[in-house]
């Protein structure tokens, strides 16, 4: 896996660039999805039970800097999303994502709409 990573890391550093803003998000320059998400074709390796061969940039971008397949479910079978902290969807930056449940992901949202952090989760919202 460790060459898997390596390979990935490096694209995702080839295809992104720093944006020059107060929260130096790293945004994804290659294909997106309608979502507004970025889009990778993946190669996974054989073992990694994945069948899907395109990726959201973010999921593998946190795979990548975290070395480990990121878990659709905890193990109170709670889906698990990769959010954003800057809520910018192009963002690749590793301490920008996090692994949490979908459940916290969308409280999110209310931060995003008032682009104030509500404060109920932590780590907190970038702004
Ligand atoms: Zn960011
Ligand atoms: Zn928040």
């Amino acid at each position: 896996m460790e060459a898997f990573f390596a390979k990935y890391q490096a694209k995702l550093e080839s295809n992104s660039f720093i944006l020059p803003n107060h929260m130096d998000c790293r945004v994804w320059g290659g294909a997106r999805y309608a979502s507004g998400y970025g889009q990778i074709r993946v190669a996974w390796p054989l073992g990694t039970f994945i069948t899907r061969k395109h990726e959201k940039v973010h999921r593998l971008a946190w795979m990548c800097f975290h070395k480990q397949i990121a878990p659709h479910y905890d193990a109170f079978d709670q889906v698990l999303h990769v959010s954003h902290l800057c809520h910018n969807r192009l963002c690749i930056h590793p301490t920008h994502l996090v692994l949490e449940t979908k459940h916290i992901n969308e409280e999110r949202k209310h931060c995003k709409l008032q682009r104030l952090c509500v404060g109920t989760h932590n780590p907190l919202c970038i702004f």
